[in-house]
């Protein structure tokens, strides 16, 4: 089973769920999918290897061949290769990757070279199989890495992917094609703008859903009532609590202190798998 952990906003506790369900479940594997600030690795404690690097696919436009008739330009969606009357120029911070370009030239003058714009890395603590991307700094486009990330899931495993926080292209990629996904806010305003926000992008991919309520307690209830209203289930609540904060403020994961709540992650995970069987 592939679970996405997802929250509308950064600061939620994600990751906090993410690591410690992790922890808790067998056969865990857990992928940290925020690949511009991956940080789940801070709390599970492992050395960590790179396993592979990931690349970008760019054209490269043999002039001599090249008539410039524009087609190339035309067909790019992201602006990423611009004809001028004797030169051809691509930007490979824009590309895509998608072959179009290639595909059209009717000079066969676009052939395609590689280039890395980040790499993956693992390793394994506690029993859990963990890898997080890493896009190289300056790189603007986080979801081929998060691609190349999804490729290590195994089947049969429990798989957890810690998504990246917020609506956008790395969430979406990240929430695409899993069985379930656990979106994680706080009872506050600003957790529940958020919260509407990502309910919209589940629904429009179509995957299950269930919230998290982190650090119960603070805020005021129009999280829980919105739920209620939306029929959305409220899975788990996790109160604010002293322990829990100095723990995470450790970088420890709560579970490791207070085993009780490895039940809870268990029954958690007990309970999305009976609903929505594979
Ligand atoms: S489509 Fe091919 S021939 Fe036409 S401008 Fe682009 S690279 Fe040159
Ligand atoms: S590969 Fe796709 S995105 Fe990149 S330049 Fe060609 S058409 Fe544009």
């Amino acid at each position: 089973m592939i679970i996405s952990i997802a929250s509308g906003k950064g600061g939620t506790g994600k990751t906090t769920i993410a690591t410690n369900m992790a922890l808790s479940i067998a056969n865990a594997q857990l992928l940290d999918c925020d690949v511009e600030e991956p940080d789940s690795h801070i709390f599970l404690n492992m050395d960590l290897e790179k396993v592979e690097d990931v690349y970008q696919s760019v054209p490269v436009v043999d002039k001599e061949k090249c008539d410039f008739c524009q087609k190339c330009s035309q067909f790019c969606q992201y602006n990423a290769i611009a004809v001028l009357p004797s030169d051809v120029l691509v930007f490979p911070q824009l590309c895509h990757g998608c072959g179009g370009c290639t595909l059209v030239c009717p000079k066969e003058a676009i052939t395609e070279d590689k280039r890395i714009i980040g790499i993956i890395e693992g390793g394994t603590s506690d029993g859990v199989e963990f890898y997080h991307g890493m896009l190289n700094i300056g790189e603007p486009m986080a979801t081929p890495v998060i691609k190349a990330l999804k490729k290590r899931i195994t089947k049969g495993n429990n798989t957890i992917l810690d998504s990246p926080p917020g609506t956008s292209c790395p969430a979406i990629e990240t929430i695409r094609g899993t069985d379930f996904c656990l979106l994680v806010t706080e009872p506050t305003p600003f957790g529940l703008y958020d919260l509407k926000l990502a309910v919209e992008v589940v629904k429009h991919l179509t995957i299950p859903f269930g919230v998290v309520i982190n650090r119960d307690g603070i805020g005021d209830d129009r999280v829980e009532k919105f739920c209620i209203e939306r029929n959305i289930p409220i899975l788990m609540k996790i109160p604010q609590n002293e322990d829990i904060a100095r723990l995470y403020s450790n970088g420890q994961p709560f579970v490791s202190e207070m085993p009780e709540w490895k039940e809870e992650f268990v029954q958690l995970f007990d309970k999305i798998q009976s609903e929505n069987v594979q």
